[in-house]
């Protein structure tokens, strides 16, 4: 039987980079769900469809094949075939997927390839309903977050190091929205799984954070 290490948290707590680091050091595939929501959403912008229409969004769902390849040990998500990495992480398609990810048909699909990937490998997955929809079952779940200033900052130094003119408290308003969407959804909100621990990394940095995960999984398998 496969080994899954599930961890959710709210927008900007650095799931991404720990889960990657963690994988790397276990030997695991590491799923970025949200980079799949991402492409279900950037589907739905080149198609034009109105992100409030949720019968729009929804009819559009079977036209949207996403899939997901490894290159180098870095997810790839191909969506209709085509590799789209590159065009995900933009701040509108975040926001779409923010929206859309609350539609139950957008959800349904991504959370079935999201099951069979961590049925055939030892995965570490991060989203934010793996520990409590997607990966029921998963021998560890974590809970990972910050407060939004410590989160929105950490945003803010990541950008302006790549040279983007940005404004803090507009990043930090940007969060705590996205975190109230997830939160407050019908279909799995983002909350804690009962059996989840709980890592706030507002005080650590990154290699505090792995390894205090890493004792977690220590303990746990
Ligand atoms: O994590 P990331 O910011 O890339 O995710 C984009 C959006 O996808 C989130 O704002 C969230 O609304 C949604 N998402 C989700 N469930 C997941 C992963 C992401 O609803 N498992």
């Amino acid at each position: 039987m496969s080994v899954n290490i599930a961890i959710d948290g709210p927008a900007g707590a650095g799931k991404s980079t720990i889960a990657k680091r963690l994988a790397e050091q276990l030997g695991f595939i590491y799923v970025d769900t949200g980079a799949m929501y991402r492409a279900m959403a950037y589907y739905f912008l080149t198609e034009q469809i109105d992100a409030a229409d949720e019968a729009k969004i929804g009819a559009a769902c079977p036209g949207a094949d996403v899939t997901i390849a490894y290159e180098n040990g870095e997810q790839q998500v191909l969506l209709n075939g085509k590799n789209v990495n590159g065009v995900i992480r933009a701040e509108e398609v975040g926001n779409m997927a923010s929206v859309v990810s609350a539609y139950p048909a957008v959800r349904a699909k991504l959370v079935e390839l999201q099951r069979q990937l961590a049925a055939k490998s030892d995965v570490i997955m991060d989203g934010r309903d793996i520990g409590t929809c997607v990966l029921p079952d998963a021998q560890v779940k974590i809970y990972l977050t910050a407060s939004s200033a410590t989160r929105a900052k950490r945003r803010f130094d990541e950008l302006t190091a790549k040279g983007t003119v940005c404004d803090l408290a507009a990043i930090e308003r940007d969060i705590i929205d996205r975190d109230y969407r997830d939160m407050h959804r019908e279909t799995s909100p983002l909350k804690q799984a009962e059996d989840a621990v709980l890592v706030d990394s507002s005080k650590m940095d990154i290699d505090e954070v792995v390894d205090a995960i890493y004792q977690i999984y220590r303990e746990a398998v």
